[in-house]
């Protein structure tokens, strides 16, 4: 087998070519690099790897994400663990305050929000007895205004969820599918982290700083400024993994797969601090971006000035937020079946599979992904080796029949 793959190198130049140096194309070219020997073309059409991960340092000297913040938050040991190879971490929990009745409260709801709301003072005790109260059970949840008003009844829902869910996604909750809301839980006790996973932590010195640690290896060549189409015809390699827009690779034969876009508003103040968490949101309709992100919380980074970003939902633009409704999912069936018919080529990544990741999820991905693909070339190194011992076995006896055909023509 390794011998057939010293061939194919001296035929094709790579054994993969990896679209997009994000999470998932960035992951499996380590993972084939370093751990199959292959050698890997990595490409993206942005002038940088990380993919929406990305981050720098900006005039400022502050470390931004370019496209919005990124928490690091995961429950799965493997994934953190894969990741400590290649940075170290700072502990940082996320918070999230909403602006709501000229108030900054903690989102999720929990048991600080409604005693601010409301001007209580509760027991958790009390706040479930509160929520329970308020909530409006619905019969069969299906759209994710069913899912919060079921929870926490048309007012908190009005106030947190309404107005910002329109903003997000250009459609208003009853017309998008449950899972939009139901991945913000409520609480009715005063924990005011964001997310509940074990491991939340940030890459100390940044993803990026990550993500050239990952691909520093002899195997992987990097090619920005990229695309796909400009090199498709013009290298030579044996597999693709593909996790850029599935529908884009298939010509958008059976129309665009929907998506949300953003526009970030960067922007540098002269002021030391400017809101008391990473991150504010903004659900009024009446505001027309939804979050503020201030970088220094997930940093630590001291400086006299700080780095903001102000996000505005856009219809148009890079594709973000696969839209999660039934038809979607429908059409982006049709393209999954043609991506199974296609042979020596994977897709892979938020884009690839038309799926909200979350970071960790798609190194987990990528990972499973990788295990298959060593499985299998394990499975063509033990039927090659299967063959080969079939095909000595057989020239022996094609031998041994010689041998006895001139012994008997001697006869
Ligand atoms: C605003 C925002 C905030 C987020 N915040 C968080 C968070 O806090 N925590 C979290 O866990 N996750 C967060 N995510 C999700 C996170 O960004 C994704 O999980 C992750 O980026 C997915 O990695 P990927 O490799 O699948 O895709 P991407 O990072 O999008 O990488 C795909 C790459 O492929 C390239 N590409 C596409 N087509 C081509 C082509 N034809 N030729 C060459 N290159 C191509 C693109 O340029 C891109 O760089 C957030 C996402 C967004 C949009």
């Amino acid at each position: 087998m390794a011998k057939r793959n010293r061939f194919a190198h001296q035929r094709s130049g790579f054994d993969y070519l990896i679209v997009g140096a994000g999470f998932a194309g960035s992951v499996l070219a380590e993972r084939l690099a370093a751990g199959l020997d292959k050698r890997v073309l990595l490409i993206d059409r942005r002038p940088h790897i990380a993919g929406n991960a990305y981050d720098h340092y900006n005039d400022a000297g502050i470390l931004i994400h370019r496209y919005g913040p990124h928490i690091f938050h995961t429950n799965s040991q493997q994934v953190a663990s894969y990741l400590s190879r290649f940075t170290k971490w700072r502990p940082y929990e996320h918070k999230v305050l909403a602006d709501v009745d000229n108030q900054l409260v903690p989102i999720p709801i929990n048991l600080t929000t409604l005693e601010k709301l409301y001007n209580l003072k509760l027991t958790p005790e009390d706040a479930e007895a509160f929520l329970a109260s308020k909530a409006e059970p619905v019969a069969e949840i299906r759209t994710s205004e069913d899912v919060v008003i079921n929870k926490v009844g048309r007012e908190l829902y009005e106030k947190f969820f309404r107005g910002y869910t329109r903003k997000q996604w250009g459609l208003d909750p009853s017309e998008l599918d449950k899972s939009v809301t139901s991945r913000v839980p409520t609480r009715t006790n005063t924990d005011d982290r964001y997310f509940g996973d074990s491991f939340q932590q940030m890459p100390l010195h940044g993803y990026t700083r990550m993500f050239e640690n990952m691909l520093d290896h002899p195997n992987i060549k990097v090619m920005l400024n990229t695309d796909f189409e400009e090199v498709r015809h013009e290298v030579q390699y044996d597999r693709l993994i593909y996790s850029g827009p599935i529908d884009e690779y298939f010509d958008f034969r059976f129309g665009k797969l929907p998506y949300r876009s953003l526009q970030f508003r960067h922007e540098t103040v002269d002021q030391e601090n400017f809101q008391p968490v990473a991150v504010v949101n903004y659900p009024s309709e009446n505001v027309p971006y939804t979050r503020i992100t201030e970088y220094k919380h997930l940093t630590g980074q001291v400086n006299p000035r700080t780095s903001l970003t102000y996000e505005y939902p856009a219809a148009e633009g890079d594709p973000y937020y696969p839209v999660p409704r039934p038809e979607n999912a429908e059409l982006y069936r049709k393209y999954q079946a043609l991506a199974d018919a296609t042979p020596n080529v994977t897709f892979i990544g938020r884009l690839g599979t038309y799926k909200y990741y979350n970071m960790d999820q798609v190194v987990g991905q990528a990972l499973a992904m990788f295990n298959r693909i060593a499985e299998s070339e394990q499975r063509e190194v033990q039927h090659d080796a299967a063959l080969s011992r079939a095909a000595r076995e057989m020239a022996h006896v094609n031998g041994a029949l010689r041998a006895e055909v001139v012994h008997g023509a001697g006869d």
